[in-house]
Protein backbone atom coordinates (compact mmCIF):
# COMPACT_ATOMS: atom_id res chain seq x y z
CA UNK A 1 0.00 0.00 0.00
CA UNK A 2 1.24 3.57 -0.99
CA UNK A 3 2.53 5.43 2.14
CA UNK A 4 0.10 8.48 1.76
CA UNK A 5 -3.26 5.41 1.91
CA UNK A 6 -1.73 3.87 4.73
CA UNK A 7 -1.56 7.46 6.20
CA UNK A 8 -4.97 8.30 5.15
CA UNK A 9 -6.31 4.45 6.83
CA UNK A 10 -4.71 5.56 10.15
CA UNK A 11 -6.58 9.34 10.13
CA UNK A 12 -9.61 7.56 9.39
CA UNK A 13 -9.57 5.14 12.48
CA UNK A 14 -8.39 7.41 14.90
CA UNK A 15 -10.58 8.65 17.24
CA UNK A 16 -9.66 11.87 19.38
CA UNK A 17 -11.01 12.59 22.86
CA UNK A 18 -11.33 15.88 24.01
CA UNK A 19 -12.09 16.05 27.70
CA UNK A 20 -12.45 18.75 30.49
CA UNK A 21 -11.47 18.82 34.23
CA UNK A 22 -12.56 21.53 36.21
CA UNK A 23 -14.11 22.45 40.19
CA UNK A 24 -17.20 23.57 38.26
CA UNK A 25 -18.00 25.38 35.39
CA UNK A 26 -18.54 28.98 37.03
CA UNK A 27 -17.13 32.22 36.63
CA UNK A 28 -13.62 32.45 37.82
CA UNK A 29 -13.03 29.09 37.46
CA UNK A 30 -9.94 27.11 35.82
CA UNK A 31 -10.63 24.16 33.24
CA UNK A 32 -8.13 21.61 32.05
CA UNK A 33 -8.74 20.22 28.59
CA UNK A 34 -7.00 17.29 27.28
CA UNK A 35 -6.58 15.95 24.18
CA UNK A 36 -5.64 12.49 23.77
CA UNK A 37 -5.23 10.00 20.63
CA UNK A 38 -4.17 6.91 20.28
CA UNK A 39 -1.28 8.12 18.03
CA UNK A 40 1.49 10.98 18.50
CA UNK A 41 -0.27 14.06 17.78
CA UNK A 42 2.12 16.74 16.02
CA UNK A 43 0.53 20.06 16.77
CA UNK A 44 -2.81 20.39 18.57
CA UNK A 45 -4.56 24.06 18.50
CA UNK A 46 -8.40 25.54 19.63
CA UNK A 47 -9.92 27.70 21.18
CA UNK A 48 -12.27 28.66 24.32
CA UNK A 49 -14.23 31.21 25.47
CA UNK A 50 -13.12 33.19 22.67
CA UNK A 51 -9.39 33.17 23.10
CA UNK A 52 -6.67 30.46 21.48
CA UNK A 53 -5.97 27.54 23.61
CA UNK A 54 -1.64 27.15 24.27
CA UNK A 55 -1.70 23.46 24.32
CA UNK A 56 1.66 21.22 25.67
CA UNK A 57 2.46 17.91 25.64
CA UNK A 58 2.02 15.68 28.19
CA UNK A 59 2.62 12.64 26.09
CA UNK A 60 3.19 12.42 22.88
CA UNK A 61 -0.72 11.09 22.34
CA UNK A 62 -1.61 13.59 25.36
CA UNK A 63 -1.97 17.53 25.08
CA UNK A 64 -3.09 19.61 27.86
CA UNK A 65 -4.31 23.30 27.85
CA UNK A 66 -5.76 25.28 30.92
CA UNK A 67 -8.67 27.84 30.19
CA UNK A 68 -9.78 30.64 32.40
CA UNK A 69 -13.66 31.51 32.61
CA UNK A 70 -13.45 34.89 33.78
CA UNK A 71 -14.75 36.49 36.87
CA UNK A 72 -17.46 38.35 34.56
CA UNK A 73 -18.36 35.68 32.19
CA UNK A 74 -21.82 34.89 31.65
CA UNK A 75 -23.74 31.71 31.86
CA UNK A 76 -23.95 30.33 28.66
CA UNK A 77 -23.10 27.07 26.22
CA UNK A 78 -19.92 27.66 25.27
CA UNK A 79 -18.02 25.53 22.51
CA UNK A 80 -14.75 24.51 22.22
CA UNK A 81 -13.16 23.17 19.36
CA UNK A 82 -9.91 21.95 19.19
CA UNK A 83 -7.53 20.01 15.88
CA UNK A 84 -4.71 17.84 15.61
CA UNK A 85 -2.23 16.95 13.23
CA UNK A 86 -0.95 13.03 13.51
CA UNK A 87 1.66 13.73 10.82
CA UNK A 88 2.50 17.32 10.05
CA UNK A 89 1.11 18.17 6.52
CA UNK A 90 -1.75 15.78 6.83
CA UNK A 91 -5.21 17.32 6.90
CA UNK A 92 -5.91 17.64 10.83
CA UNK A 93 -8.66 15.94 12.98
CA UNK A 94 -10.67 17.77 14.94
CA UNK A 95 -13.43 17.88 17.69
CA UNK A 96 -15.53 19.93 20.12
CA UNK A 97 -17.41 20.10 23.41
CA UNK A 98 -19.88 22.11 24.79
CA UNK A 99 -19.06 23.79 28.47
CA UNK A 100 -22.16 24.77 29.86
CA UNK A 101 -21.26 28.12 32.21
CA UNK A 102 -23.47 27.95 35.19
CA UNK A 103 -24.47 31.16 37.10
CA UNK A 104 -22.49 31.59 40.30
CA UNK A 105 -23.77 34.60 42.92
CA UNK A 106 -20.62 36.07 44.66
CA UNK A 107 -21.51 37.90 48.06
CA UNK A 108 -20.64 41.67 48.78
CA UNK A 109 -18.43 43.18 51.62
CA UNK A 110 -18.32 46.12 52.41
CA UNK A 111 -15.27 47.81 53.85
CA UNK A 112 -14.03 51.03 55.11
CA UNK A 113 -10.74 52.00 53.73
CA UNK A 114 -7.96 55.86 53.25
CA UNK A 115 -10.61 58.00 51.14
CA UNK A 116 -7.42 58.40 48.61
CA UNK A 117 -8.22 54.78 47.31
CA UNK A 118 -11.76 55.13 47.00
CA UNK A 119 -12.05 58.82 44.93
CA UNK A 120 -8.59 59.57 44.28
CA UNK A 121 -6.81 62.79 44.17
CA UNK A 122 -7.18 64.44 40.79
CA UNK A 123 -3.42 64.52 41.16
CA UNK A 124 -3.07 60.80 41.14
CA UNK A 125 -4.89 60.56 37.80
CA UNK A 126 -2.13 60.39 35.61
CA UNK A 127 -0.26 57.72 37.81
CA UNK A 128 -3.50 55.39 38.03
CA UNK A 129 -3.63 55.24 34.24
CA UNK A 130 -0.11 54.83 33.48
CA UNK A 131 -0.24 51.95 35.84
CA UNK A 132 -3.20 50.57 34.37
CA UNK A 133 -1.66 50.63 30.66
CA UNK A 134 1.32 48.57 32.20
CA UNK A 135 -0.42 46.43 33.88
CA UNK A 136 -2.85 45.21 30.12
CA UNK A 137 0.36 45.32 28.30
CA UNK A 138 2.06 42.83 30.83
CA UNK A 139 -1.54 40.69 30.73
CA UNK A 140 -2.10 40.78 27.09
CA UNK A 141 1.41 39.38 26.67
CA UNK A 142 1.30 35.38 25.89
CA UNK A 143 4.99 33.98 26.63
CA UNK A 144 5.10 30.68 24.15
CA UNK A 145 6.89 28.69 26.45
CA UNK A 146 5.47 26.85 29.71
CA UNK A 147 7.57 27.86 32.74
CA UNK A 148 5.34 26.18 35.31
CA UNK A 149 5.21 22.28 36.03
CA UNK A 150 3.59 20.59 38.07
CA UNK A 151 1.15 21.80 40.81
CA UNK A 152 0.82 25.41 42.53
CA UNK A 153 1.40 25.70 46.19
CA UNK A 154 0.27 27.96 48.92
CA UNK A 155 2.88 31.54 48.51
CA UNK A 156 1.92 31.75 52.26
CA UNK A 157 1.42 28.94 55.14
CA UNK A 158 -2.05 31.15 56.24
CA UNK A 159 -5.49 30.14 55.55
CA UNK A 160 -7.09 31.70 52.39
CA UNK A 161 -10.75 33.03 52.67
CA UNK A 162 -13.60 32.68 50.00
CA UNK A 163 -12.58 36.51 49.14
CA UNK A 164 -12.64 36.09 44.89
CA UNK A 165 -15.27 37.30 43.11
CA UNK A 166 -17.21 39.24 46.22
CA UNK A 167 -18.64 42.62 45.05
CA UNK A 168 -16.94 45.51 46.67
CA UNK A 169 -18.26 48.68 48.39
CA UNK A 170 -15.94 50.38 50.00
CA UNK A 171 -16.55 53.58 51.97
CA UNK A 172 -20.50 53.25 51.12
CA UNK A 173 -19.20 53.09 47.15
CA UNK A 174 -19.11 50.64 44.58
CA UNK A 175 -16.36 49.72 43.32
CA UNK A 176 -14.35 46.50 41.00
CA UNK A 177 -15.07 43.53 42.25
CA UNK A 178 -12.47 41.40 44.38
CA UNK A 179 -10.18 39.70 41.37
CA UNK A 180 -8.23 37.66 44.08
CA UNK A 181 -7.96 35.46 46.50
CA UNK A 182 -6.95 37.10 50.26
CA UNK A 183 -4.76 34.62 52.71
CA UNK A 184 -4.30 35.45 56.25
CA UNK A 185 -1.23 36.41 57.29
CA UNK A 186 1.46 38.06 59.64
CA UNK A 187 3.10 41.25 58.25
CA UNK A 188 6.47 40.54 57.64
CA UNK A 189 5.55 36.61 56.97
CA UNK A 190 7.46 35.12 53.18
CA UNK A 191 5.80 35.37 50.24
CA UNK A 192 6.68 32.26 48.01
CA UNK A 193 6.61 31.85 44.44
CA UNK A 194 3.59 29.31 44.34
CA UNK A 195 5.13 27.55 40.69
CA UNK A 196 8.04 28.80 38.59
CA UNK A 197 8.13 32.00 36.20
CA UNK A 198 9.68 35.11 35.78
CA UNK A 199 8.69 38.53 37.59
CA UNK A 200 7.54 41.18 35.00
CA UNK A 201 7.06 43.15 37.99
CA UNK A 202 7.93 44.72 41.06
CA UNK A 203 6.60 48.14 41.39
CA UNK A 204 5.15 50.34 44.14
CA UNK A 205 1.49 50.56 42.25
CA UNK A 206 -0.98 52.91 43.80
CA UNK A 207 -4.07 50.64 44.29
CA UNK A 208 -1.90 47.54 45.07
CA UNK A 209 1.08 48.63 47.05
CA UNK A 210 4.37 46.96 46.55
CA UNK A 211 3.35 44.56 44.03
CA UNK A 212 5.18 41.50 42.43
CA UNK A 213 3.75 40.15 39.22
CA UNK A 214 5.28 36.88 37.90
CA UNK A 215 4.86 34.97 34.27
CA UNK A 216 4.37 30.98 34.65
CA UNK A 217 4.16 31.26 30.50
CA UNK A 218 1.60 29.69 28.40
CA UNK A 219 -0.66 33.33 29.29
CA UNK A 220 -0.70 32.47 32.42
CA UNK A 221 0.62 35.25 35.20
CA UNK A 222 0.36 35.31 38.71
CA UNK A 223 -0.10 38.96 41.05
CA UNK A 224 0.96 39.93 44.64
CA UNK A 225 -0.35 42.94 46.17
CA UNK A 226 0.59 44.68 49.34
CA UNK A 227 4.13 43.61 50.08
CA UNK A 228 5.97 45.07 52.71
CA UNK A 229 9.43 44.72 51.21
CA UNK A 230 10.63 43.18 48.18
CA UNK A 231 13.25 40.18 47.81
CA UNK A 232 13.20 40.39 43.78
CA UNK A 233 13.84 42.10 41.53
CA UNK A 234 11.99 42.77 37.57
CA UNK A 235 13.38 40.19 34.81
CA UNK A 236 14.44 37.47 37.69
CA UNK A 237 13.65 33.86 36.88
CA UNK A 238 12.28 32.24 40.39
CA UNK A 239 11.85 28.34 41.25
CA UNK A 240 9.18 27.45 43.31
CA UNK A 241 9.45 27.98 46.72
CA UNK A 242 11.59 31.33 46.41
CA UNK A 243 10.90 34.12 48.34
CA UNK A 244 9.32 37.27 46.52
CA UNK A 245 8.70 39.22 48.93
CA UNK A 246 7.62 39.95 52.93
CA UNK A 247 4.03 40.11 53.54
CA UNK A 248 2.27 43.92 54.53
CA UNK A 249 -0.08 46.45 54.10
CA UNK A 250 0.37 48.78 51.02
CA UNK A 251 -1.87 50.34 49.20
CA UNK A 252 -5.79 49.88 49.36
CA UNK A 253 -5.93 47.59 52.51
CA UNK A 254 -7.48 46.89 56.07
CA UNK A 255 -4.74 45.62 57.50
CA UNK A 256 -1.70 43.40 56.61
CA UNK A 257 -2.50 40.15 54.48
CA UNK A 258 -1.37 38.85 50.81
CA UNK A 259 -3.87 39.25 48.12
CA UNK A 260 -3.10 36.85 45.09
CA UNK A 261 -4.40 37.15 41.99
CA UNK A 262 -4.22 34.89 39.05
CA UNK A 263 -4.63 36.00 35.14
CA UNK A 264 -5.47 33.13 32.11
CA UNK A 265 -5.45 34.44 29.21
CA UNK A 266 -6.67 37.51 30.42
CA UNK A 267 -9.38 36.09 32.23
CA UNK A 268 -9.72 36.82 36.29
CA UNK A 269 -9.75 33.69 37.74
CA UNK A 270 -9.58 32.05 41.33
CA UNK A 271 -5.98 31.19 42.34
CA UNK A 272 -7.54 28.49 44.74
CA UNK A 273 -9.06 26.87 41.29
CA UNK A 274 -6.01 27.05 39.64
CA UNK A 275 -4.30 25.27 42.82
CA UNK A 276 -7.51 22.77 42.79
CA UNK A 277 -6.59 21.93 38.95
CA UNK A 278 -3.05 21.63 38.62
CA UNK A 279 -2.91 19.00 42.10
CA UNK A 280 -5.43 16.89 40.22
CA UNK A 281 -3.20 16.72 37.51
CA UNK A 282 0.20 16.38 39.19
CA UNK A 283 -1.60 13.47 41.61
CA UNK A 284 -1.99 11.85 37.91
CA UNK A 285 1.71 11.66 37.61
CA UNK A 286 4.82 13.36 37.86
CA UNK A 287 3.95 16.52 35.08
ZN1 LIG B 1 -7.38 41.24 48.06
Amino acid sequence: MPLSSSLLLLALSLQLSLEHQARSLQPGEVVLLRVSAPAALSEVSGEAFGKPLLFFQANPGEWLALAGIDLAAKPAEHSVSIEAGIVSGSEPLRAAIDLDVQPKSFPTRRLKVDSKYVDPPAETQQRIQEESRILRRIFRTVTAERLWKGAFVRPVPGRANSSFGKRSILNGKARSPHSGTDFQAARGTPVQAPNRGRVVLAKDLYFSGNTVILDHGLGLYSYFAHLSEFRVEEGLAVSIGDVLGLVGATGRVTGPHLHWSVRLNGARVDPLSLMAVLEDLAGESSR
